[in-house]
């Protein structure tokens, strides 16, 4: 199988003959076996195969693969929503004592799960702009950094990330770039083409798309070297007594050892599976990707032409404009469209804001992103309100903000909409 849109409907499971069509939901927390000593083979990660769905289940790996297919990778996991994605793929590299450089613009809930909690668990972070000088980007590196993280796409504050740059700084220092990918979708963007070693996803926003499920997805492009870095990851090329002294990196190779030893060890400890059901919701979005994608990005950039030559409007930001300060990054990263978020801001500031929003019908005030219907957010009210006026303007978000996330809907209703609602602000 070759091309994305192929592999949107189709990739990741093949039934065989007489077999169900569509993906199974294998409702089914257990799996049955013959024999005690072939079960103490699975659990020991000696055969494969299915036994406990807190570990692996066959609906779940069928979409994992199937975006693991999407995003040229080498092994994926699905887990219950992104933030569980973004934690156990830099807690998977980065424990008590360690650090990991994180751009500054990413989801105000990634910031927080970073800047709070996992700070909390002695983890240290370099927050760095995704425009900062290589100089910059150099100093934030330390003895102990296990990892670099950044989003291609910056939610809300839309930066695109230079991803072959942050690439080429992590590997110069020995360690992996994980980038959250959620916005573009592989696409928009196959962060791994580009020298990206991990993928997250929130699948709750494009890949399920239609706002439907919270879930999300960690890809490996086994690309990563454990071996070679061994002195940086012990937890890969020593053995985890925890799993019968199993050395991850000599047992599942490159291609496996990030993803078996995330399963094994975090999802088996901390539990934050995706359920079967809500995988199938997941495979569904995904057969649609693609059409979906290039709807959004046609609607977000008739939106944010439109709103550009407003004159009730102070600012717009989308990648696809020539005015954004990512448009040359998104050229070269995203050549066939970013995502469907604009974000804009109103003459009249946050008073006028508050009065847009509330005036508009078609387009909800919702604290989601990224689905088929049209949704508006004022992220300093909402997603980012535990953030300081100084980390919002380090997060690229300006009190005015409002993130509008354009859906599918026939773009003269949307736009229809938007002016009516502009009237009255
Ligand atoms: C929504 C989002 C997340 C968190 O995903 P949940 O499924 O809500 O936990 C992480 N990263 C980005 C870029 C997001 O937009």
């Amino acid at each position: 199988m070759k091309n994305l849109g192929t592999i949107c409907v189709q990739g990741g499971y093949e039934p065989g003959n007489g077999e169900p069509r569509q993906i199974p939901i294998i409702q089914s927390t257990t799996f049955k076996y013959d024999s005690s000593e072939t079960m103490g083979k699975l659990f020991d990660l000696e055969a494969s195969g299915y036994f406990y769905s807190r570990l692996a289940n066959p609906t779940c790996d069928h979409v994992a693969a199937r975006i693991c297919a999407l995003e040229g990778g080498s092994a994926a996991m699905l887990t219950g929503s992104g933030q569980a994605a973004n934690f156990y793929a830099v807690f998977n590299l980065a424990g008590c004592g360690d650090h990991v450089v994180c751009s500054s613009a990413i989801y105000g809930g990634t910031y927080n799960l970073f800047n709070v909690t996992m700070r909390r668990m002695g983890i240290d972070f370099t927050f760095v702009h995704p425009d900062c000088t290589n100089e910059e980007l150099e100093a934030a590196f330390k003895p102990n950094t296990k990892a670099v993280f950044g989003e291609t796409i910056a939610n809300p504050a839309l930066t695109v990330l230079d991803i072959e740059r942050f690439a080429n700084a992590a590997h110069a220092h020995g360690v992996p770039l994980i980038v959250d990918n959620t916005f573009p979708t592989p696409v928009n963007c196959r962060p791994i083409e580009w020298g990206c070693d991990i993928v997250t996803h929130a699948t709750t926003k494009y890949m399920d798309g239609h706002g439907s499920t919270v879930g999300g997805c960690i890809v490996d492009s086994g690309r990563f070297d454990w071996m070679a870095h061994a002195d940086k990851f012990p937890g890969f090329t020593t053995p985890d007594e925890s799993y019968h002294g199993v050395v991850y990196a000599e047992k599942f190779g490159n291609e496996g050892a990030y993803i078996n030893k995330c399963t094994a060890q975090l999802m088996r400890d901390l539990g934050s599976v995706c359920a079967p059901q809500t995988a199938f919701y997941i495979g569904l979005g995904l057969e649609s990707l693609h059409l979906r994608m290039a709807q959004h990005c046609k609607n977000a950039l008739a939106v944010a032409e439109h709103l550009q030559q407003h004159e009730k409007i102070a600012w717009v930001n989308y990648p696809g404009l020539p005015s954004s300060k990512s448009h040359a990054l998104a050229e070269k990263y995203l050549p066939n469209g970013s995502c469907g978020v604009v974000s804009f801001g109103i003459k009249g500031g946050r008073d006028a804001a508050e009065r847009f929003m509330s005036a508009l019908k078609l387009a909800i005030i919702a604290t989601h992103v990224a689905d088929a219907h049209s949704c508006v957010l004022h992220p300093a009210n909402a997603t980012h309100r535990q953030l300081s006026d100084s980390e919002l303007v380090d997060a690229g978000i300006t009190p005015d903000l409002i993130r509008l996330s354009v859906g599918i809907e026939d773009i003269r209703d949307i736009i229809a909409d938007l002016d009516q609602a502009l009237e009255r602000a």
